[in-house]
């Protein structure tokens, strides 16, 4: 078999970092492939506590490098995709004992004012007599500060990075797992396995001049198993959960508590109808596809919330669960809480060895500036093509301005009357000016074809399955939507059926064009 390079880079994750470093590497003219071994943000990138924020935490530990570039990065990710990102204000109690008020006050200060702050509103004090935010909490409060971050739809922001890199003629295969890797006359000979659900087991091998691995947790697996590095070490595992729970208040802010331990943790609205609190920091062992919340955590979370809230969280209020594990660069911090969030990249090959760039911990919230630095590697190493493009580029639906999501939304609305502000809005919400794509010429529910449960309809499985590699009921459910928390068992079976049905004929018209969904 003639081999010959044809790839530029292929990248191996479709993570947000191995999305973002796709999707701004095919903007630039580079040919790339990306595989993914299951579904696109099934790794940790649709388990986090999905904020785009600078960390105020991290100043306890000095990190003002990763806290000044991801206070920055918040309004232009904000801008590149209104509908998925927007501004949320937090609440932090101050509690007798903990963190002194002027402490917190001088970090909220920095944190207002070392990253670039235009549009997101300044932190202010909160007399907890008076102020709303009180009134689900413990009557123990005199004083809160309010600040500013932004919340994200994790698993969106990859997907449309995926869908945009797909756009710009990157290849994105999703269930298709890297099993080897090796170095051939000055290029990589990359083994794929196709693990598609519906479809029969397949090899395949491709060329590509550069490997990327932003494997995520796996990363020093694929370096051990796929590109043959035996003593691979460079991640610490650490371990997160969250609990969600039937809607604990009314107030649109969340809070963030602080906990005699010295952690702390966010009570977030989440899905309109529910309260997300997380997270927990703990190492972990073992096979990252394997992480679940431990009892233990779920008995932290419980506790730490009720330490705040007047009704207590208990377990019987949890309506669900998840847990992602962080593939933090190992630093030899003593505690997982302490390891750096900070990531790094580290290039190895070049100069007729075919090089390989290795992608180290980062942040959601820091994902876009990894990927233009980790293009700055790809030029130095593989010849530079275009320039940086991405902070003024909107992400797919995201084409309107940061603070015209109401206007659009009432576009929408106007557009089209029957659907009611609920699902308006959650359609908004979730593809932005897409949503026009999926509603086509209807103008009433029958046009959109059968209804799943809740306003669930085809026409919208159908964009999934066609533009978004959405294969299984999972990926529908949990990841493109979070509909999973609404619909019942016997509702998601019928998705379940339906997909097989249709994502079958879809993955076999992707492998016969070659460039991925749509
Ligand atoms: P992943 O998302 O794990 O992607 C790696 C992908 O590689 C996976 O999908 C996997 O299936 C694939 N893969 C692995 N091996 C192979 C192979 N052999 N072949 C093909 N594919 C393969 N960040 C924030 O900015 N804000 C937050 O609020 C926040 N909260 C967090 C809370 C928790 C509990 C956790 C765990 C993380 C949080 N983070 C947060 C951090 C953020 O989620 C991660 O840094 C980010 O998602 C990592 O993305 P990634 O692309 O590197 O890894």
């Amino acid at each position: 078999m003639q081999v010959r390079p044809v790839y530029d880079v292929f990248v191996i994750g479709g993570g947000v970092n191995g999305c973002g470093i796709a999707r701004d590497a095919a903007g630039r003219g580079y040919q790339v492939f990306l595989a993914e071994m299951n579904d696109l943000a099934s790794g940790t990138s649709s388990k986090a506590t999905k904020l785009i924020h600078g960390g105020l935490r991290y100043l306890e530990y000095y990190e003002f490098r990763l806290v000044r570039e991801a206070l920055k990065e918040r309004e232009v990710l904000w801008r590149m995709a209104p509908h998925i990102i927007w501004p949320l204000r937090f609440v932090l109690p101050c509690t007798p004992g903990l963190r002194q008020p002027w402490l917190l006050r001088l970090g909220l200060f920095l944190y207002d004012h070392i990253g670039g702050r235009h549009l997101l509103p300044g932190t202010k004090t909160l007399d907890m007599k008076g102020d709303p935010a009180a009134r689900p909490l413990k009557p123990v409060f005199s004083r809160a500060f309010e600040y500013s971050d932004c919340w994200v739809n994790d698993a969106r922001l990859v997907v449309l990075n995926a869908r945009d890199a797909a756009d710009h003629g990157s290849v994105i295969r999703t269930r298709t797992r890297v099993t080897g890797a090796e170095r051939r006359e000055g290029v990589w000979r990359i083994t794929l396995s196709n693990e598609h659900p519906h479809g029969a087991p397949a090899e395949e091998v491709v060329e590509a001049r550069l490997l990327v691995n932003a494997s995520g947790p796996w990363v020093d697996e694929v370096l051990r198993n796929a590109v043959g590095r035996n003593t691979a070490h460079n991640v610490r595992l650490v371990e997160g959960g969250h609990i969600v729970v039937r809607r604990k208040y009314d107030d649109p802010r969340a809070y963030l508590f602080q906990n005699r331990d010295g952690r702390i943790v966010f009570a977030i609205p989440y899905e309109r109808d529910f309260t997300l609190i997380g997270t927990t920091d703990r190492d972990y062992e073992g096979d990252p596809s394997d992480v679940a919340i431990a009892d233990e955590e779920i008995d932290y979370l419980c506790g730490a919330a009720s330490e705040y809230f007047a009704e207590p969280v208990r377990r019987e209020d949890i309506v669900s669960t998840y847990a992602g594990v962080r593939p933090l660069f190992d630093d030899h911090a003593s505690k997982a809480q302490e390891a750096t969030r900070d990531y790094v990249l580290k290039a190895d090959g070049g100069e007729g060895k075919a090089p390989i760039l290795n992608i180290f911990g980062g942040k959601l919230t820091t994902y876009r500036r990894l990927a233009e630095h980790a293009l700055e590697e790809i030029g130095r190493l593989i010849g530079e093509k275009g320039a940086a493009w991405t902070a003024d580029a909107p992400l797919p639906g995201g084409e309107f301005a940061a603070t015209a999501f109401a206007d659009e939304l009432r576009r929408l609305r106007d557009d089209y009357p029957f659907l009611s502000p609920r699902h308006a809005e959650r359609l908004f919400r979730l593809y932005g000016r897409t949503a026009s794509t999926i509603l086509g010429k209807a103008t009433s529910h029958d046009d959109l074809g059968r209804l799943f449960g809740h306003d669930l309809y085809e026409a919208e499985l159908r964009h999934l399955v066609a533009r978004e590699w959405a294969i299984t009921a999972e990926d529908v459910l949990w990841r493109r939507t979070k509909l999973g928390l609404v619909l019942d068992d016997s509702e998601k079976d019928e998705v379940a059926e339906w997909l097989c049905e249709h994502a079958a004929g879809a993955e076999k018209e992707m492998h016969r064009h070659g460039t991925g969904a749509g």
